[in-house]
């Protein structure tokens, strides 16, 4: 008797994995694939540098006028140094 195996949908085990990640952990990890922004001074997952705020919109992540801040891409996060000066 042949019983065919029950195939799992593409994505099913993708969407469980991600739906299981720790919160926590995840929301100020830099993620290795990061892309880097205008205003970032060091690639993201450098020694002695982190995530800060946009020293252009103040965290905003919009410029002056209203328009998307573009040396955050709009996050108001950037790459910058820590401990320097
Ligand atoms: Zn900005």
């Amino acid at each position: 008797m042949n019983v065919p195996d029950q195939q799992v949908p593409p994505g099913a085990f993708t969407a469980s994995v991600a739906g299981e990640e720790d919160p926590g952990a995840a929301v100020d990890a830099v993620s290795p694939a990061a892309p880097m922004h205008p205003g970032d001074e060091a690639p993201p997952g450098t020694p002695g540098s982190g995530e800060a705020l946009c020293h252009a919109c103040g965290g905003t992540g919009r410029s002056e006028d209203g328009t998307t801040c573009l040396e955050c891409d709009g996050t108001g996060r950037i790459t910058a140094g820590i401990g320097g000066g």
